[in-house]
């Protein structure tokens, strides 16, 4: 490129915790590699339970969002992320599976109307000027109401970010090159890995979640990040996520080895572009470096 400006990539998630478990290995290879990683994080996840059977919930009673924070501020410090911001909105909390909508508090997130969170999102995006965008698809990645509303916010901010004539005292335009979906749950890598589990032996965490995505819409994988040296940090920076995350859970079931050598890769699906690539890509920057 003949305009030399800083690589920067920009993910919108919707809790604390949602940077660690979808894209977290590529922010970390990409943040080695001296481009600039910046997450937004809609929710400050006070409505979360305490999911670690290890911690003593009298250590977090009465101060959930002050210790989402630090966990939070610990998991960007492990991501090396070059810049996290808040935007601001209570969450959901975590309604029963299939009962996404049912007994929503008012104030949440997913019921805001989009303007204040587009708002706030146009200024992010217009300040940090990121190449790439990466969200959730119009489903929410999996269908949690906050993970929905990610999405409609974060395709109405790119939209208004570019438009000149959309919140004009809130800096110049400006056009994001590549937005991506996240795909963190397609059948082919939940099938590959439960395989690769049942084959070495071992129990497999993954039979429940391939039941859960038979009745969710699957995207096509247009790119796939190689990240295998990074499952290591995503793991410490889940882990920073104390009061989310049980260190004997589901999640660390499947041992990294596995998924080193079976699915060492992130996905994600290109939804919309400025420049040409081939895909299958290997990189979110395809067409740009
Ligand atoms: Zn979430």
């Amino acid at each position: 490129m003949s305009e030399k400006r800083e690589l920067c990539v920009l993910a919108v998630h919707a809790h604390p915790d949602d940077e660690a478990s979808k894209g977290a290995a590529t922010f970390a290879r990409y943040a080695d590699e001296g481009l600039r990683t910046v997450v937004v994080t809609c929710t400050g996840g006070e409505r979360g339970d305490i999911l670690n059977p290890q911690m003593d919930p009298a250590e977090v009673e009465g101060r959930m969002t002050e210790v989402r924070r630090a966990e939070m501020a610990e998991a960007a410090r492990i991501l090396n992320l070059g810049a996290h911001y808040w935007l601001g909105f209570v969450d959901s909390g975590l309604p029963d599976w299939g009962k996404w909508d049912e007994g929503l508090p008012d104030d949440c997130f997913a019921k805001a109307p989009l303007e204040a969170p587009v708002e706030r999102l146009v200024e992010i995006l217009r300040k940090e000027r990121p190449q790439v965008v990466v969200t959730y698809d119009e489903h929410g990645g999996y269908p949690h109401p906050d993970h929905i509303m990610v999405h409609k916010v974060s395709m109405a901010a790119l939209d208004a970010a570019a438009d000149p004539e959309a919140y004009a005292e809130l800096g110049e335009p400006h056009r994001v090159a590549k937005v991506y979906y996240h795909i963190g749950f397609s059948r082919e890598r939940l099938e590959t890995l439960h395989s690769a589990a049942l084959d070495a032996g071992l129990e497999s965490p993954l039979g429940e979640w391939i039941e859960r995505v038979k009745g969710m819409p699957q995207h096509e994988i247009t790119t796939q990040v190689e990240c295998a040296a990074w499952l290591e940090v995503r793991k410490r920076a889940l882990l920073a996520h104390r009061t989310q995350v049980d260190p004997e859970g589901f999640w660390f079931q499947l041992s990294e080895e596995i998924v080193a050598k079976h699915w060492p890769y992130e996905d994600y699906e290109l939804v919309r572009s400025d420049v040409e690539s081939a895909i299958p890509e290997s990189d979110l920057f395809a067409g740009l470096r």
